[in-house]
């Protein structure tokens, strides 16, 4: 049953809590179990409505927008479920905090999507993934607690809602988690990607984190982090940059040399000059790739000094000339 909040302030429902509560006294004195549980209703309602009062009605009308309305008012803090339920009103907040995520697209993310991530980058020993989502939380992301939960970016992604069917369509079908990721990815090219979507995909399974970082370091997919070059995006979000591998010697270039050599060039082709900020439709350049000078087979090596970085036209170019 849908109850409508009345219009009270919340001093006016705190008073008549109060007096609810007061009255109760008498209540408590009496035998009947029931008479007591049905003389409590009341204030647990008053409460609930105490509770979704603190959020203006004219800043948000529902429950749903009370949740999203108090995650925008402290971003990038850890905030507990049960915060979640007093602003929001309802039993089944929890529900709300899925939908926002999933067809609003509201980058929130959960203290097991977290864990997931926190305990993949310490099994790979990539102490930098670590060490930024600590950063961004003040609390190291394998303390978050299951029921925490925290908003990453202020920005709506507006595509979400479409992306949420695909989803959906990856994540019936009968092949192994990796396969589903990287379709996944395959039909959302250069779209924001966030773990919890992978969570979701992944049925819960947290290999989910482990097999991004192999389809990236080991298949060499160009799916780009904030680690390793891309700067500008939201901790937690991942995005294919084009749809191809990288050449296999081109893989397994670690992290921090990636971001180094990314630095050194400027963050573009030292053939042309081409940057992402430039991406264009009708451009056939669409990312950055580093390549090695001196090629792994003639025992080139994965260092700043042996590395540059060319958009994928040059590459390919480069490629072609040495015919491998
Ligand atoms: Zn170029
Ligand atoms: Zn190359």
């Amino acid at each position: 049953m849908r109850r409508s909040r009345p219009d009270n302030a919340p001093e006016a429902l705190r008073q008549s809590l109060v007096e609810l509560l007061t009255n109760f006294a008498e209540e408590l004195r009496k035998s009947d179990l029931r008479a007591k549980v049905i003389a409590l209703v009341p204030a647990f309602h008053k409460l609930r409505d105490l509770g979704s009062s603190l959020i203006p009605k004219d800043e948000a009308s529902s429950a749903r927008e009370r949740v999203i309305a108090y995650f925008r008012r402290y971003p990038r803090t850890v905030i507990n479920g049960d915060e979640l339920m007093v602003v929001s009103g309802i039993a089944e907040w929890a529900r709300r905090v899925r939908e926002l995520r999933v067809q609003f697209g509201w980058l929130i993310y959960s203290g097991m999507t977290f864990k997931d991530m926190a305990e993949d980058a310490t099994a790979a020993e990539d102490a930098e993934e670590t060490a930024s989502l600590e950063a961004a939380l003040g609390i190291h992301p394998s303390k978050i607690k299951p029921d925490q939960y925290v908003l990453m970016r202020e920005e709506q992604d507006r595509h979400a809602a479409h992306r949420w069917n695909v989803l959906n369509e990856v994540r019936r079908k009968k092949v192994s988690v990796t396969d589903k990721i990287i379709e996944y990815f395959r039909k959302n090219v250069g779209e924001e990607i966030t773990g919890e979507e992978l969570k979701y995909l992944a049925k819960d399974k947290k290999e989910w984190a482990r097999r991004v970082r192999e389809l990236r370091t080991q298949q060499g997919w160009p799916i780009v982090t904030k680690n390793s070059g891309r700067d500008d995006l939201a901790i937690g979000v991942y995005v294919l940059e084009e749809d191809r591998q990288t050449f296999e010697h081109d893989r397994t270039i670690p992290d921090a040399v990636r971001v180094a050599v990314l630095q050194r060039d400027g963050f573009k082709c030292v053939k042309c000059g081409w940057n992402r900020s430039m991406l264009s439709p009708d451009d056939p350049r669409k990312m950055l790739e580093l390549h090695h000078v001196r090629h792994h087979k003639d025992k080139g090596e994965n260092t700043v000094d042996n590395l540059i970085t060319l958009c994928n036209v040059h590459h390919d170019e480069e490629h072609r000339h040495r015919k491998s």
